[in-house]
Protein backbone atom coordinates (compact mmCIF):
# COMPACT_ATOMS: atom_id res chain seq x y z
CA UNK A 1 0.00 0.00 0.00
CA UNK A 2 1.09 3.34 -0.82
CA UNK A 3 1.42 5.94 1.66
CA UNK A 4 -0.86 9.18 1.63
CA UNK A 5 0.14 11.80 4.11
CA UNK A 6 -0.73 15.63 4.42
CA UNK A 7 0.69 18.70 5.03
CA UNK A 8 -1.98 20.99 6.92
CA UNK A 9 -0.87 24.25 7.39
CA UNK A 10 -3.09 27.27 9.15
CA UNK A 11 -3.14 30.22 6.76
CA UNK A 12 -2.89 32.12 9.74
CA UNK A 13 0.63 33.81 8.90
CA UNK A 14 3.40 33.16 6.55
CA UNK A 15 5.05 29.99 5.95
CA UNK A 16 8.59 29.71 8.04
CA UNK A 17 11.40 27.57 8.42
CA UNK A 18 9.61 25.38 10.84
CA UNK A 19 6.62 24.59 9.23
CA UNK A 20 8.70 23.91 6.13
CA UNK A 21 10.63 21.52 7.49
CA UNK A 22 7.63 19.47 8.89
CA UNK A 23 6.21 19.73 4.96
CA UNK A 24 9.83 18.75 3.22
CA UNK A 25 9.85 15.57 5.79
CA UNK A 26 6.47 14.97 4.92
CA UNK A 27 7.51 15.26 1.07
CA UNK A 28 10.70 13.30 1.58
CA UNK A 29 9.13 10.12 2.48
CA UNK A 30 5.85 10.61 0.40
CA UNK A 31 7.78 11.05 -2.86
CA UNK A 32 10.66 8.15 -1.51
CA UNK A 33 7.39 6.04 -1.67
CA UNK A 34 5.55 6.84 -4.11
CA UNK A 35 2.82 7.75 -2.27
CA UNK A 36 0.45 10.88 -2.42
CA UNK A 37 0.61 14.26 -0.95
CA UNK A 38 -2.17 16.17 0.32
CA UNK A 39 -1.88 20.14 0.95
CA UNK A 40 -4.65 20.13 3.57
CA UNK A 41 -5.68 23.86 4.86
CA UNK A 42 -6.46 24.48 8.04
CA UNK A 43 -8.64 27.11 7.57
CA UNK A 44 -11.59 26.01 10.60
CA UNK A 45 -10.58 29.48 12.12
CA UNK A 46 -12.75 31.75 10.06
CA UNK A 47 -11.61 34.73 11.98
CA UNK A 48 -8.10 34.39 11.78
CA UNK A 49 -7.76 32.71 8.31
CA UNK A 50 -6.86 34.70 4.94
CA UNK A 51 -7.22 33.91 1.19
CA UNK A 52 -4.11 36.13 1.05
CA UNK A 53 -1.46 33.74 3.37
CA UNK A 54 -3.62 30.80 1.58
CA UNK A 55 -2.05 31.97 -1.74
CA UNK A 56 1.50 33.09 0.25
CA UNK A 57 1.39 29.50 1.10
CA UNK A 58 0.77 28.11 -1.55
CA UNK A 59 3.60 30.21 -3.51
CA UNK A 60 5.87 29.03 -1.07
CA UNK A 61 5.39 25.45 -1.30
CA UNK A 62 5.54 26.00 -5.03
CA UNK A 63 9.28 27.91 -5.11
CA UNK A 64 10.50 24.93 -2.89
CA UNK A 65 9.75 23.06 -4.99
CA UNK A 66 7.54 20.91 -2.67
CA UNK A 67 4.64 19.77 -4.91
CA UNK A 68 1.45 18.52 -3.95
CA UNK A 69 -1.43 15.60 -5.87
CA UNK A 70 -4.56 17.56 -4.21
CA UNK A 71 -5.42 20.06 -1.74
CA UNK A 72 -8.68 21.08 0.05
CA UNK A 73 -9.60 23.43 2.37
CA UNK A 74 -11.26 22.81 5.88
CA UNK A 75 -13.82 25.17 5.77
CA UNK A 76 -15.57 23.51 2.36
CA UNK A 77 -16.21 20.62 4.77
CA UNK A 78 -18.17 21.90 8.23
CA UNK A 79 -20.90 19.34 6.62
CA UNK A 80 -18.49 16.79 7.59
CA UNK A 81 -17.52 17.38 10.67
CA UNK A 82 -21.18 18.23 12.04
CA UNK A 83 -21.98 14.44 10.98
CA UNK A 84 -19.13 13.47 13.07
CA UNK A 85 -20.11 15.35 16.30
CA UNK A 86 -23.29 13.87 16.02
CA UNK A 87 -22.28 10.72 15.77
CA UNK A 88 -19.90 11.35 18.84
CA UNK A 89 -23.05 12.66 20.76
CA UNK A 90 -24.70 9.94 19.97
CA UNK A 91 -21.98 7.68 21.44
CA UNK A 92 -22.22 9.71 24.30
CA UNK A 93 -18.19 10.52 23.12
CA UNK A 94 -18.74 14.59 23.60
CA UNK A 95 -20.72 16.24 26.20
CA UNK A 96 -21.42 20.15 26.83
CA UNK A 97 -20.19 22.00 29.13
CA UNK A 98 -21.01 25.81 30.28
CA UNK A 99 -18.17 26.91 31.84
CA UNK A 100 -17.34 30.56 31.06
CA UNK A 101 -13.15 31.17 29.97
CA UNK A 102 -12.90 32.71 32.94
CA UNK A 103 -14.46 30.25 35.39
CA UNK A 104 -11.93 27.68 33.81
CA UNK A 105 -9.43 29.69 34.58
CA UNK A 106 -9.90 30.21 37.92
CA UNK A 107 -10.03 26.46 38.18
CA UNK A 108 -6.77 25.79 36.96
CA UNK A 109 -5.64 28.32 38.97
CA UNK A 110 -6.72 26.92 42.41
CA UNK A 111 -5.63 23.47 40.93
CA UNK A 112 -1.73 24.69 40.50
CA UNK A 113 -2.49 26.39 44.14
CA UNK A 114 -3.03 23.47 45.65
CA UNK A 115 0.15 21.80 43.82
CA UNK A 116 -2.34 19.44 41.42
CA UNK A 117 -2.62 19.52 37.63
CA UNK A 118 -4.22 21.79 35.87
CA UNK A 119 -7.04 19.30 34.63
CA UNK A 120 -10.17 19.71 33.90
CA UNK A 121 -13.26 18.67 36.40
CA UNK A 122 -15.30 17.06 34.01
CA UNK A 123 -18.23 19.36 35.77
CA UNK A 124 -19.97 19.31 32.32
CA UNK A 125 -20.87 15.73 32.79
CA UNK A 126 -22.64 15.66 35.68
CA UNK A 127 -25.18 18.49 35.15
CA UNK A 128 -28.53 17.97 36.10
CA UNK A 129 -31.90 19.32 33.54
CA UNK A 130 -32.35 21.82 35.91
CA UNK A 131 -28.73 22.91 35.72
CA UNK A 132 -28.38 22.66 32.22
CA UNK A 133 -31.67 25.02 32.25
CA UNK A 134 -30.10 27.88 34.05
CA UNK A 135 -27.48 27.97 32.36
CA UNK A 136 -29.15 28.21 29.32
CA UNK A 137 -31.36 30.89 30.54
CA UNK A 138 -28.66 32.95 31.46
CA UNK A 139 -27.71 32.79 27.35
CA UNK A 140 -25.03 30.87 28.04
CA UNK A 141 -24.40 28.36 24.97
CA UNK A 142 -22.47 25.12 25.86
CA UNK A 143 -18.58 24.26 24.29
CA UNK A 144 -18.02 20.44 23.53
CA UNK A 145 -15.52 18.25 25.37
CA UNK A 146 -14.40 15.39 24.06
CA UNK A 147 -14.87 12.35 26.70
CA UNK A 148 -11.39 10.35 27.16
CA UNK A 149 -11.23 6.93 28.03
CA UNK A 150 -8.85 7.82 30.90
CA UNK A 151 -6.21 4.92 29.82
CA UNK A 152 -3.25 5.24 28.35
CA UNK A 153 -2.98 4.96 24.50
CA UNK A 154 0.01 3.59 22.85
CA UNK A 155 1.54 3.83 19.40
CA UNK A 156 5.03 2.95 18.08
CA UNK A 157 6.27 5.95 16.88
CA UNK A 158 7.98 6.23 13.78
CA UNK A 159 10.54 9.16 15.17
CA UNK A 160 10.09 8.22 18.79
CA UNK A 161 9.43 4.69 19.55
CA UNK A 162 6.90 3.68 21.84
CA UNK A 163 4.64 6.16 23.17
CA UNK A 164 2.17 5.90 25.92
CA UNK A 165 0.21 8.77 27.04
CA UNK A 166 -2.34 8.30 30.13
CA UNK A 167 -5.67 10.06 28.50
CA UNK A 168 -6.08 10.20 32.30
CA UNK A 169 -3.85 12.88 33.12
CA UNK A 170 -5.06 15.34 30.23
CA UNK A 171 -8.09 17.37 29.80
CA UNK A 172 -11.13 15.97 27.86
CA UNK A 173 -10.35 18.45 24.92
CA UNK A 174 -12.46 20.94 23.24
CA UNK A 175 -14.16 20.08 20.11
CA UNK A 176 -16.59 22.71 19.26
CA UNK A 177 -16.80 25.90 20.80
CA UNK A 178 -19.24 27.87 22.49
CA UNK A 179 -20.19 29.81 19.72
CA UNK A 180 -20.28 26.05 17.62
CA UNK A 181 -17.19 26.65 15.51
CA UNK A 182 -14.46 23.83 15.19
CA UNK A 183 -11.37 23.81 16.67
CA UNK A 184 -8.61 22.17 15.22
CA UNK A 185 -8.91 18.80 16.48
CA UNK A 186 -11.66 16.83 15.22
CA UNK A 187 -11.74 18.52 11.80
CA UNK A 188 -8.00 16.86 11.53
CA UNK A 189 -9.06 13.33 12.34
CA UNK A 190 -12.29 13.85 10.09
CA UNK A 191 -10.34 14.75 7.39
CA UNK A 192 -7.64 11.83 7.65
CA UNK A 193 -9.86 9.12 7.91
CA UNK A 194 -12.41 10.44 4.41
CA UNK A 195 -8.46 11.04 3.02
CA UNK A 196 -6.96 7.76 4.06
CA UNK A 197 -3.69 9.18 5.32
CA UNK A 198 -1.36 6.89 6.47
CA UNK A 199 0.88 8.55 7.81
CA UNK A 200 0.94 11.50 10.23
CA UNK A 201 3.95 13.71 10.01
CA UNK A 202 4.44 16.35 12.25
CA UNK A 203 6.20 18.19 15.01
CA UNK A 204 6.25 16.73 18.61
CA UNK A 205 4.51 19.64 20.45
CA UNK A 206 1.69 17.34 19.35
CA UNK A 207 2.40 14.32 20.72
CA UNK A 208 -0.27 14.82 23.61
CA UNK A 209 -2.72 15.65 20.99
CA UNK A 210 -1.91 12.38 19.24
CA UNK A 211 -2.74 10.58 22.19
CA UNK A 212 -6.29 12.41 22.16
CA UNK A 213 -7.07 12.18 18.61
CA UNK A 214 -6.04 8.37 18.51
CA UNK A 215 -9.47 8.13 20.79
CA UNK A 216 -11.42 10.28 18.95
CA UNK A 217 -10.17 7.84 15.26
CA UNK A 218 -11.61 4.77 17.18
CA UNK A 219 -15.00 6.50 18.22
CA UNK A 220 -15.35 7.31 14.35
CA UNK A 221 -14.12 4.16 13.78
CA UNK A 222 -11.53 5.39 11.17
CA UNK A 223 -8.27 3.32 10.81
CA UNK A 224 -5.48 4.66 13.03
CA UNK A 225 -2.82 6.05 10.94
CA UNK A 226 1.03 5.67 11.67
CA UNK A 227 2.29 8.91 13.78
CA UNK A 228 5.98 10.22 13.22
CA UNK A 229 6.96 13.64 15.44
CA UNK A 230 9.96 15.23 14.78
CA UNK A 231 11.82 17.14 17.14
CA UNK A 232 11.42 20.81 16.73
CA UNK A 233 13.68 23.26 15.78
CA UNK A 234 15.71 25.80 17.90
CA UNK A 235 18.24 28.18 17.29
CA UNK A 236 21.61 27.41 17.54
CA UNK A 237 21.36 28.88 21.38
CA UNK A 238 19.13 26.22 21.61
CA UNK A 239 16.11 28.39 22.33
CA UNK A 240 13.15 27.77 20.89
CA UNK A 241 12.48 29.79 17.66
CA UNK A 242 8.98 30.90 17.84
CA UNK A 243 9.73 34.89 18.33
CA UNK A 244 12.29 34.71 15.18
CA UNK A 245 9.64 33.03 13.23
CA UNK A 246 8.69 36.18 11.67
CA UNK A 247 12.28 36.65 9.88
CA UNK A 248 12.28 33.21 8.85
CA UNK A 249 9.43 33.17 6.60
CA UNK A 250 10.18 32.04 3.18
CA UNK A 251 9.27 35.58 1.51
CA UNK A 252 12.14 37.08 3.97
CA UNK A 253 14.75 34.77 3.14
CA UNK A 254 13.62 34.51 -0.88
CA UNK A 255 14.16 38.29 -0.16
CA UNK A 256 17.74 37.89 0.79
CA UNK A 257 18.32 35.92 -1.74
CA UNK A 258 18.37 32.48 -0.18
CA UNK A 259 17.79 29.63 -3.23
CA UNK A 260 14.63 27.03 -2.01
CA UNK A 261 17.26 24.30 -2.12
CA UNK A 262 19.93 25.95 0.45
CA UNK A 263 16.37 25.70 2.78
CA UNK A 264 15.84 21.96 1.88
CA UNK A 265 19.32 20.80 2.23
CA UNK A 266 19.54 22.25 5.82
CA UNK A 267 15.76 21.76 7.06
CA UNK A 268 16.32 18.53 5.57
CA UNK A 269 19.80 17.47 7.38
CA UNK A 270 19.69 19.32 10.37
CA UNK A 271 18.55 16.65 13.56
CA UNK A 272 19.64 14.18 11.49
CA UNK A 273 22.49 11.61 11.23
CA UNK A 274 23.58 12.98 8.22
CA UNK A 275 26.32 15.32 7.40
CA UNK A 276 24.59 19.12 6.31
CA UNK A 277 25.58 19.87 3.26
CA UNK A 278 23.93 21.16 0.19
CA UNK A 279 21.93 19.41 -2.40
CA UNK A 280 21.29 20.42 -5.89
CA UNK A 281 18.49 18.40 -6.00
CA UNK A 282 15.43 17.23 -3.69
CA UNK A 283 15.50 14.07 -5.96
CA UNK A 284 19.15 13.61 -3.71
CA UNK A 285 17.11 14.65 -0.64
CA UNK A 286 14.66 12.51 -1.09
CA UNK A 287 16.81 9.20 -2.38
CA UNK A 288 19.29 9.99 0.96
CA UNK A 289 15.92 10.68 3.23
CA UNK A 290 14.69 8.07 5.95
CA UNK A 291 13.11 8.77 9.60
CA UNK A 292 16.02 6.64 11.06
CA UNK A 293 18.48 9.15 10.56
CA UNK A 294 16.04 11.53 12.84
CA UNK A 295 17.12 12.06 15.89
CA UNK A 296 15.15 12.78 19.26
CA UNK A 297 17.27 16.29 20.11
CA UNK A 298 15.69 19.19 19.09
CA UNK A 299 17.34 20.09 15.61
CA UNK A 300 19.46 23.59 15.62
CA UNK A 301 18.92 25.92 13.19
CA UNK A 302 21.52 28.50 12.18
CA UNK A 303 21.27 31.13 9.71
CA UNK A 304 24.68 31.46 8.94
CA UNK A 305 24.91 27.71 7.73
CA UNK A 306 22.01 28.45 5.41
CA UNK A 307 24.57 31.27 4.29
CA UNK A 308 26.96 29.03 4.22
CA UNK A 309 24.73 26.23 2.42
CA UNK A 310 23.60 29.26 0.02
CA UNK A 311 27.30 29.91 -1.63
CA UNK A 312 28.17 25.99 -1.66
CA UNK A 313 24.80 25.00 -3.73
CA UNK A 314 25.76 27.64 -6.12
CA UNK A 315 29.79 26.92 -6.03
CA UNK A 316 28.10 23.76 -7.67
CA UNK A 317 24.82 24.71 -9.90
CA UNK A 318 25.30 23.43 -13.70
CA UNK A 319 25.19 26.17 -16.54
CA UNK A 320 21.81 24.60 -17.45
CA UNK A 321 20.02 25.20 -13.90
CA UNK A 322 20.68 28.79 -14.02
CA UNK A 323 21.21 29.71 -18.29
CA UNK A 324 17.06 31.32 -17.71
CA UNK A 325 17.61 33.04 -14.48
CA UNK A 326 20.69 34.55 -15.94
CA UNK A 327 19.32 35.53 -19.12
CA UNK A 328 16.36 36.72 -16.96
CA UNK A 329 18.82 39.41 -15.70
CA UNK A 330 19.96 40.12 -19.21
CA UNK A 331 23.28 38.84 -18.49
CA UNK A 332 25.26 37.09 -21.56
CA UNK A 333 24.63 33.65 -20.66
CA UNK A 334 27.67 31.57 -21.14
CA UNK A 335 28.81 28.37 -19.64
CA UNK A 336 32.31 29.44 -19.69
CA UNK A 337 31.45 32.93 -17.66
CA UNK A 338 29.07 30.76 -15.03
CA UNK A 339 31.45 28.26 -14.29
CA UNK A 340 34.23 31.33 -13.84
CA UNK A 341 32.08 33.19 -11.16
CA UNK A 342 30.04 30.70 -9.54
CA UNK A 343 32.40 29.84 -6.65
CA UNK A 344 32.54 33.72 -5.73
CA UNK A 345 29.04 33.98 -5.27
CA UNK A 346 27.11 34.39 -1.87
CA UNK A 347 23.79 34.85 -3.44
CA UNK A 348 22.60 34.20 -7.00
CA UNK A 349 22.49 38.04 -7.23
CA UNK A 350 26.13 38.92 -6.73
CA UNK A 351 26.13 37.79 -10.60
CA UNK A 352 24.90 40.87 -11.86
CA UNK A 353 28.32 42.36 -10.27
CA UNK A 354 30.47 39.89 -11.94
CA UNK A 355 29.07 40.21 -14.84
CA UNK A 356 29.00 44.23 -15.04
CA UNK A 357 32.78 43.70 -14.66
CA UNK A 358 32.98 40.65 -17.18
CA UNK A 359 30.47 42.15 -19.85
CA UNK A 360 30.94 45.88 -19.65
CA UNK A 361 33.07 48.64 -20.01
CA UNK A 362 34.47 50.23 -16.60
CA UNK A 363 37.67 51.15 -15.01
CA UNK A 364 39.60 48.68 -12.07
CA UNK A 365 41.55 50.61 -9.55
CA UNK A 366 45.33 51.24 -9.74
CA UNK A 367 47.10 52.58 -7.07
CA UNK A 368 49.66 55.68 -7.70
CA UNK A 369 52.42 53.25 -7.25
CA UNK A 370 50.89 50.71 -9.47
CA UNK A 371 50.04 53.05 -12.32
CA UNK A 372 53.96 52.61 -14.36
CA UNK A 373 53.62 48.77 -13.49
CA UNK A 374 50.08 48.49 -14.88
CA UNK A 375 51.32 50.61 -18.09
CA UNK A 376 53.86 48.30 -18.42
CA UNK A 377 51.53 45.01 -18.26
CA UNK A 378 49.14 46.74 -20.90
CA UNK A 379 52.57 47.08 -23.21
CA UNK A 380 53.19 43.29 -22.22
CA UNK A 381 49.86 41.71 -23.14
CA UNK A 382 49.41 39.73 -26.21
CA UNK A 383 46.45 40.34 -28.62
CA UNK A 384 45.17 37.09 -28.24
CA UNK A 385 44.65 35.75 -24.67
CA UNK A 386 44.06 32.25 -24.16
CA UNK A 387 44.43 30.03 -20.62
CA UNK A 388 48.10 30.31 -20.52
CA UNK A 389 48.29 33.95 -21.04
CA UNK A 390 48.06 34.65 -17.37
CA UNK A 391 50.99 32.62 -16.58
CA UNK A 392 53.47 33.36 -19.27
CA UNK A 393 52.57 37.13 -19.52
CA UNK A 394 52.86 37.08 -15.51
CA UNK A 395 56.05 35.65 -15.61
CA UNK A 396 57.46 37.74 -18.33
CA UNK A 397 56.15 41.30 -16.01
CA UNK A 398 58.16 39.48 -13.18
CA UNK A 399 61.18 39.14 -15.05
CA UNK A 400 60.47 42.66 -16.99
CA UNK A 401 59.84 44.41 -13.37
CA UNK A 402 61.15 42.24 -10.48
CA UNK A 403 57.75 42.28 -9.07
CA UNK A 404 56.61 38.80 -7.50
CA UNK A 405 53.68 37.71 -5.48
CA UNK A 406 51.09 39.69 -4.17
CA UNK A 407 52.86 42.72 -5.74
CA UNK A 408 53.07 41.25 -9.20
CA UNK A 409 49.12 39.99 -8.47
CA UNK A 410 47.24 42.29 -7.20
CA UNK A 411 47.48 45.48 -8.80
CA UNK A 412 46.80 43.21 -11.96
CA UNK A 413 43.34 42.35 -9.98
CA UNK A 414 42.42 45.66 -8.81
CA UNK A 415 43.23 47.06 -12.75
CA UNK A 416 41.61 44.43 -14.17
CA UNK A 417 38.48 44.09 -12.18
CA UNK A 418 38.29 46.54 -9.63
CA UNK A 419 38.04 44.10 -6.62
CA UNK A 420 40.81 42.24 -4.50
CA UNK A 421 39.35 38.98 -4.33
CA UNK A 422 37.64 37.09 -7.20
CA UNK A 423 37.64 34.44 -9.96
CA UNK A 424 40.98 32.50 -11.15
CA UNK A 425 42.61 35.30 -13.21
CA UNK A 426 44.12 32.78 -15.82
CA UNK A 427 39.85 31.91 -16.69
CA UNK A 428 39.22 35.30 -16.50
CA UNK A 429 41.68 36.77 -18.72
CA UNK A 430 40.76 35.51 -21.66
CA UNK A 431 37.06 35.77 -21.04
CA UNK A 432 37.50 39.59 -20.52
CA UNK A 433 39.63 40.24 -23.61
CA UNK A 434 42.12 42.43 -25.04
CA UNK A 435 40.92 45.17 -25.44
CA UNK A 436 38.95 45.39 -22.19
CA UNK A 437 42.35 44.34 -20.44
CA UNK A 438 44.90 47.35 -22.03
CA UNK A 439 42.27 49.88 -21.56
CA UNK A 440 41.42 49.01 -17.58
CA UNK A 441 45.30 48.64 -17.18
CA UNK A 442 46.16 51.65 -18.87
CA UNK A 443 43.42 53.47 -16.18
CA UNK A 444 40.85 54.07 -18.91
CA UNK A 445 37.50 52.74 -18.95
CA UNK A 446 37.52 49.59 -21.15
N1 LIG B 1 -2.87 23.00 11.35
C1 LIG B 1 -2.16 22.20 12.30
C2 LIG B 1 -0.87 22.90 12.67
O1 LIG B 1 -0.39 23.70 11.89
C3 LIG B 1 -1.87 20.85 11.70
C4 LIG B 1 -1.27 19.87 12.63
C5 LIG B 1 -1.30 18.49 12.01
O2 LIG B 1 -0.45 18.24 11.15
O3 LIG B 1 -2.16 17.70 12.37
O4 LIG B 1 -0.34 22.72 13.75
Amino acid sequence: MKPIVRFAPSPTGKLHVGNVRTALINWLFVRGEGGTFILRIDDTDVGRSTKAYEDGLKEDLKWLGLNWDESFNQSDRFDRYDAAADKLREQGRIYPCYETSEELDRQRKILRSQGKPPIYNRDGLNLSEAQIAAYEAEGRTPHWRFKLSGKAVVWDDVVRGRQSIETGSISDPVLIRADGSYLYTLPSVVDDIDAKITHIIRGEDHVTNSGAQIEIFEALGGPVPGFAHTPLLVGKDGKGLSKRLGSLSMDQLREQGIEPLAICSLLGKIGTSDPIEARQSLEQLKDEFAFSKIGRAPARFDEAELDLLNSRLLHDMSFEVVEARLKALDIPASEDFWHLVRANLGKFEDVVGWSAVLHTSMSGQIADEDKEFCARAADLLPATLNADTWSTWTGALKEATGRKGKSLFLPLRMALTGRGRGPEMDKLLPLLGADHAKARLKGEAG
